[in-house]
This record gives C-alpha cells, structure tokens and sequence, in this order.
C-alpha cells in the first residue's frame, strides 16, 4: 500500500470540461476564468485515492496524472 499519493495536471492539455470536478471536488476545481483545471491539493488524504483515480481516468485530455509513492 502506498503512502502517498501525488496528483499532476497539465493544464496545457486540459479543455475544461469538468468532469474532474464533478468527479473529485476535494482535490479539482476549475479557473472561473477560462474553465482550465487548478488544483486544490496535490497530495489527497487516502479517502480521496479512489476518486483521484477515477478522475484521471475520466478526463478526456489525459491531463491528470497520479503518482503512488
Ligand atoms: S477532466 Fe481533464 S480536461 Fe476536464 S477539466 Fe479536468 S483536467 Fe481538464
């Protein structure tokens, strides 16, 4: 089991579409400006893995990446 989880974005690739937030809003939001993802912690407490997961799976730009460590 790992002890920590670190969670990566590229805003670079990310279109904003939200699915991140509505999937992990602990860790997602987005710029009120242009919708682009910012992140709200980078390492998640592990009740927040599972999401952390499912959301870089989900995202249609393959712009979430988590580590385990
Ligand atoms: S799911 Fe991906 S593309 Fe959509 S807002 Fe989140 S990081 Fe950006």
């Amino acid at each position: 089991m790992a002890n920590r989880l670190k969670v990566i974005v590229d805003r670079q690739k990310c279109v904003g579409s939200g699915e991140c937030v509505f999937t992990a809003p602990e860790i997602f939001d987005q710029d009120e400006a242009d919708g682009i993802v910012m992140l709200l912690t980078d390492t998640p407490e592990a009740a927040l893995w599972d999401a952390a997961h499912r959301a870089a799976r989900q995202c249609p730009a393959n712009a979430i990446r988590v580590e385990e460590g």
